[in-house]
C-alpha cells in the first residue's frame, strides 16, 4: 500500500507518517517546508519505504509507480501563519487540492481532504454537527483559511460526483500535541511557551469563548478509519470536551508556577465564541471516539516542549 501525504512534515502530518510506517506502509511525504519541519520527520528519513519530496502542492505533481491513497494535510493551519500567508492559504486549498486530487484519479486512488471546524464559522447553531452550513464571513480576514476548505471540500465532492473518485473529507477541530510549533500562535503552545518562560498567559478577549481539544493519536486514528470508509460526505473529527480559554489558561497555570497569572488582549476579529463538535456520526459511521483525556495529552506535550526540541 502506497500513501502520498501532503504537508507530511507540519504537525498532524508527521504524526499520520509514523502511524503508516508503524503499519508497514510505503510513504511518499511531501512538504514545501513553508511551516513544516524537517526535524518533525527527521526519524523517518532513510527508512525503507519512506519518500520525501520538497514540494509545494500547487505544482502539479508526478509520483511514479501505483499510489493507494492520497491525503491532504498541506495547509497554513494556525491563525497568526494564514494570516500571514493568506494567498499561500487560498492556493493550498484551490489549486493544492485539484492537484492532489488529479494525482488520486490519475492513479484511482482514494482521497483523503483534511478539512476544518472553521468551515463553521463563529457558529450559530452548538455544538456543530456536519449538517450545519455555518457562519463564515466570506471577506473577513480568516477567510483565507474558511474558504479555501470549503472550496476543497466543493471540490472534493465534484471529483466523487464527475470522476467517481472515492474521497472522504475530514472536518478536523482543535488539535494539540508534541510537533506543535511553539511559536505558531496557537493557544496551547502558546500558553506552554509562556508557562515554560514563567510569564502571563496571553487571553484573547475576555477568555469566554470556548475549544474543544483533541490529542493528535486521537485525531490520527479517526483520520484512518475515516480513510477506509465509504462515507463521502463531511465526518467531524474532535474531542467533545470543550471548555473556555480562561479554563484552559487555569489549566496550564495549575501545572506551573500558581503565581503566573494571565493578560488580557485583543480578541482576533471573527474568532469564533463557542467551538464543541458533534461527533454523533463519527460514532456511528467509523465506531470513533478520542480516548486520551486533557490532562493526559497534556503532560505528554509539555513534556515535548520542556525537551526544547523546538526549532521554529
Ligand atoms: N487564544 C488566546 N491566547 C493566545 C492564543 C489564542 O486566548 O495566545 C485564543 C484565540 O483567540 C481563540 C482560542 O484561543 O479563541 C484558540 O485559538 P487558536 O489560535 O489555538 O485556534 P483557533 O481555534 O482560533 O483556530
Amino acid at each position: 500500500m502506497k500513501y502520498v501525504i501532503s504537508g507530511a512534515a507540519g504537525f498532524i502530518g508527521s504524526h499520520l507518517c509514523d502511524r503508516l510506517m508503524e503499519q508497514g506502509r510505503q510513504i511518499v511525504a511531501i512538504d514545501n517546508l513553508i511551516t513544516g519541519q524537517v526535524s518533525n520527520i527527521e526519524h523517518l528519513l532513510g527508512r525503507p519505504g519512506f519518500q520525501f519530496i520538497q514540494a509545494d502542492v500547487c505544482a502539479p505533481l508526478e509520483v511514479g509507480g501505483p499510489v493507494d491513497h492520497v491525503f491532504h494535510l498541506a495547509s497554513l493551519a494556525s491563525p497568526v501563519d494564514y494570516l500571514a500567508h493568506p494567498i499561500e492559504t487560498l492556493d493550498s486549498g484551490s489549486t493544492g487540492t485539484r492537484n492532489l486530487l488529479e494525482l488520486a484519479r490519475i492513479h484511482s486512488a482514494r482521497f483523503l481532504l483534511t478539512s476544518t471546524s472553521e468551515c463553521y464559522g463563529d457558529p450559530l447553531q452548538h455544538p456543530q454537527s456536519e449538517t450545519y452550513w455555518g457562519n463564515v464571513n466570506p471577506v473577513g480576514l480568516r477567510s483565507c483559511y474558511d474558504e479555501s476548505k470549503r472550496y476543497a471540500e466543493a471540490l472534493t465532492m465534484a471529483y466523487h460526483r464527475v470522476h467517481g473518485l472515492r474521497t472522504n473529507i475530514a472536518r478536523i477541530f482543535n488539535t494539540y500535541g508534541p510537533r506543535m510549533a511553539l511559536n505558531d500562535g496557537r493557544v496551547v503552545p502558546a500558553f506552554i511557551d509562556q508557562a515554560l518562560k514563567g510569564v502571563n498567559l496571553t487571553v484573547f478577549g475576555d477568555g469566554s469563548q470556548t475549544r474543544s481539544f483533541c490529542f493528535v493519536s486521537d485525531l490520527v486514528d479517526g483520520l484512518l478509519r475515516l480513510s477506509e470508509s465509504e462515507e463521502r460526505y463531511p465526518v467531524n473529527l474532535g474531542n467533545p470536551v470543550e471548555m473556555s480559554i480562561l479554563e484552559f489558561a487555569d489549566e496550564i497555570r495549575g501545572r506551573f508556577d500558581g503565581r503566573i497569572g494571565v493578560e488580557f488582549k485583543a480578541l482576533p476579529s471573527d474568532d469564533p465564541k463557542l467551538r464543541r463538535p458533534d461527533i454523533s456520526k463519527a460514532r456511528r459511521v467509523l465506531g470513533w471516539e478520542p480516548k486520551v483525556p486533557l490532562r493526559e495529552g497534556l503532560t505528554v506535550t509539555i513534556d515535548y516542549f520542556k525537551r526544547g526540541v523546538q526549532s521554529r
